[in-house]
């Protein structure tokens, strides 16, 4: 009774949402489109989600295991139980076990790491013992390592210019990094450009254990034991296997040597607990380390170098290993030859309940719901491609290879990828083209939230205000981390990436802990939000499959490239501000002044200036963007003839490979996009315009010079584009 008012004010509200277009539908079209939506959702079980999960994260399964092949050979019999066409395409990729893996404190005292996570009462999967994937970095080089110490906080080149003042070198040390701050792989590729022979990374409570909240089994975050696993393979330079880079590992591809492969780090880098690092650092001497540098271990944070000595011995066996990507294929009744990709990883480093098993369940849910309009006459235009994609975890290796494999075919027929990886319960996020924006917006707009009486784009958005924002809803960019991209960063396909999350935070990422009872417990109980997650990518995928026009938009895409120009703009005047102040100071000598007589400090320099740079030829770029963008927008795509929609829509599946060059971004040839890329320096966060923005943030003025050239270059060739687009007239 309370909630009458609300009830009756969100009845309103969603009968006027169903009377709302679809982007690229008749109003007739769309209609018949929200019916085959409501079948859709109606079909959707949760009890299946369940079961599945149950099923495939029974047992560990990483690459080249018998539970992951098991798991892949099941997924192909259920997607051909709901009439996909499915195959397995394997590839053969360099994959690193771990054989020894040693770390000890020498002096002062004597202490060896247990690298064990212990097994927990209620939790029957923790104690798989033997099968359960030992703690490691994977694509670690091997190595036997002594050295002194030096704690670096996250091991990011900001920690590193704060040594510095501090006259600290890491040359000939071992250092130990905490998780977070940056992607993990970042942390040793930095650590060794700067001379550090070995890398230790630890799990801090402050940021990922008791800190955040109680421990596994009593709540959901890391126990002093939890390790985190991860790969360090150097992503940014190019992600999937190590030893084919840009093609596919086929049985008889040519490969590497192993010492060429410059993904494969350079030191020896080991992942541990907070149990196994709290006697280390607590054996450091030297000055305290900062407030911000400060974890939430029971000790003073000291940065060394030594008096602590350590010993890291790592040593893999490296072989080749079967990676069995299942794709499933429901031909298309109208367009066969016009590809909407949907996939999710299927590996995992242990049992992988939330990560991936989660999103793979929902992908396949949806995929079933799908198969079963099919069957009952509502087969989609386009043709569908479901993938489940082996080692994702080692270094997004399964969907690497098949792009890089299929490349030619895709680049043709590719209309979108739509990605997912682990879920749980809270509030949706998507990143991706920001082209599909407007779709996707609609679509959230569609989906009601499980547990509020609203939709989840209300939701969203409703967090975001209380966080302070007014934005709409908008799509993130997409740096790397899962298997969007080679789809979009390597072949130009406009690509998307969603989930929820957000009310299900815990430490069991990459862990021992990663399993059903913690998932069903902590994560998404009653996988309410699994079948959301389904719902939500099953309305992208049909919406792509059947629009009469795609529903590419690229108005807020035009708006977002102008406001990442803007960032990149403000990037060199603060820049230039800070090396203008930092000069005065030292002038002044007042950094020495400033500093504690008693604590000798290397005494700055002057810092060269940053010059003006001449922005204009991006700026005119993103203004003619901006005319051809309106222009665009007026298309009366509704009296356009058959043959004029398909003339449209090939344009339209095409266009985000505009925004791709042949050559690459500088140094990492395979990375072709020019709007999003991984940062060479921050792993897994973004850099949007890549090419001038880090060369602005590595002062290399001439490479800035001439990126932003050349990206002026790729901008007008999109409005070349949107022209031709603009000139499909009935
Ligand atoms: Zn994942």
């Amino acid at each position: 009774m309370k909630n009458w008012m609300i009830t009756g004010l969100f009845l309103l509200a969603a009968s006027g949402l169903n009377a709302q277009a679809i982007s690229g539908f008749s109003p007739e079209a769309a209609k018949k489109q929200r019916q085959l939506e409501a079948t859709f959702d109606e079909s959707l079980k949760k009890e299946n989600l369940d079961a599945w999960m149950q099923r495939m994260a029974a047992e560990p399964h990483w690459v080249g295991t018998d539970y992951g092949a098991e798991n892949a050979r099941w997924m192909k019999e259920q997607f051909e139980s709901w009439g996909y066409d499915a195959r397995i395409d394997t590839y053969q990729v360099l994959f690193p076990y771990p054989r020894v893996r040693l770390l000890e404190m020498t002096a002062p005292e004597r202490y060896t790491a247990t690298l064990e996570a212990v097994a927990v009462e209620g939790d029957p999967y923790t104690a798989q013992g033997e099968a359960l994937l030992p703690s490691y970095n994977a694509f670690s080089t091997d190595g036997d390592v002594e050295a002194e110490l030096v704690f670096v906080n996250y091991g990011v080149p900001s920690d590193y210019e704060e040594l510095e003042k501090l006259g600290i070198d890491v040359r000939g040390k071992i250092v130990i990094a905490k998780y977070y701050g940056s992607w993990r792989g970042i942390k040793p590729k930095l650590a060794a450009e700067k001379g550090a022979i070995g890398c230790i990374i630890y799990s801090d409570p402050e940021d990922d254990g008791y800190y955040q909240g109680d421990v596994y089994p009593e709540g959901a975050f890391k126990n002093s034991t939890g390790v985190q696993r991860g790969s360090v393979m150097d992503m940014p330079l190019y992600p999937g296997d190590v030893l084919t880079p840009g093609y596919g590992a086929t049985e008889d591809a040519d490969r590497l040597d192993r010492q060429e492969a410059p993904t494969i780090t350079k030191i020896p880098v080991l992942p541990i607990s907070y149990a196994d690092a709290e006697p280390l650092l607590r054996a450091l001497q030297g000055p305290v380390a900062q407030a911000s540098w400060r974890g939430a271990l029971p000790l003073t944070y000291h940065i060394g170098p030594g008096p602590a000595r350590v010993r890291l011995k790592l040593e893999f066996e490296w072989s080749l290993q079967p990676a069995h990507n299942v794709i499933a294929t429901l031909k298309g009744s109208e367009f066969p030859d016009q590809w909407v990709i949907r996939g999710n990883h299927h590996d995992a480093w242990v049992h992988g309940a939330s990560d991936p098993v989660s999103g793979m369940v929902a992908l396949m849910e949806e995929a079933r719901a799908v198969g079963q309009l099919a069957k009952k006459g509502n087969r989609p235009k386009r043709t569908l491609v479901y993938c489940a994609w082996d080692a994702e975890e080692p270094g997004l290796i399964g969907s690497t290879e098949w792009v890089e494999d299929h490349l030619p075919e895709l680049r043709e027929k590719a209309v979108a990828y739509v990605n997912t990886d682990g879920n749980g319960r809270g509030f949706l996020g998507v990143g991706g083209s920001h082209s599909l924006q407007t779709m996707v917006s609609e679509v959230a707009g569609d989906v009601p939230d499980p547990q509020t009486d609203v939709s989840v784009k209300e939701r969203r958005i409703a967090a975001q205000l209380t966080r302070g924002s007014d934005a709409d809803f908008e799509l993130s960019a997409l740096g790397s981390g899962s298997d969007y991209t080679p789809f979009i960063q390597h072949a130009g396909i406009a690509s998307l990436n969603l989930g929820f999350g957000g009310e299900s935070s815990g430490g069991e990422y990459h862990t021992i802990y990663d399993t059903y009872p913690h998932y069903t417990r902590f994560k998404d109980p009653g996988f309410q939000y699994g079948v959301a997650l389904a719902k939500t990518a099953g309305r992208i995928v049909l919406r792509l499959a059947n629009a009469e026009v795609l529903p590419f938009d690229f108005k807020p895409w035009q708006a977002t490239v102008s406001g990442y120009l803007d960032e990149v703009m403000e990037t060199a005047d603060k820049l230039r501000k800070e090396v203008e102040q930092h000069n005065k100071l030292v002038a002044r000598n007042a950094y020495t002044l400033a500093a504690d007589p008693t604590k000798p400090m290397p005494k700055p320099e002057i810092k060269a200036a940053v010059p003006y740079l001449d922005f204009s030829p991006l700026q005119n770029a993103v203004a003619s963007l901006k005319d051809r963008v309106e222009e665009v927008s007026k298309l009366d795509t509704a009296s356009l003839s058959k043959a004029q929609k398909e003339r449209l829509n090939q344009l339209l599946m095409h266009a985000e490979q505009q925004l791709t060059s042949p050559e690459g971004l500088p140094r990492r040839s395979w990375y072709k996009h020019q709007i999003y890329a991984p940062g060479f320096y921050t792993g897994y966060g973004v850099k949007t315009l890549p090419g001038v923005r880090e060369a602005i943030e590595q002062k290399n003025w001439e490479e800035a010079e001439s990126q932003i050239e050349k990206l002026a270059g790729t901008l007008n060739g999109m409005a070349e584009y949107l022209r031709k687009i603009q000139e499909v007239q009935p």
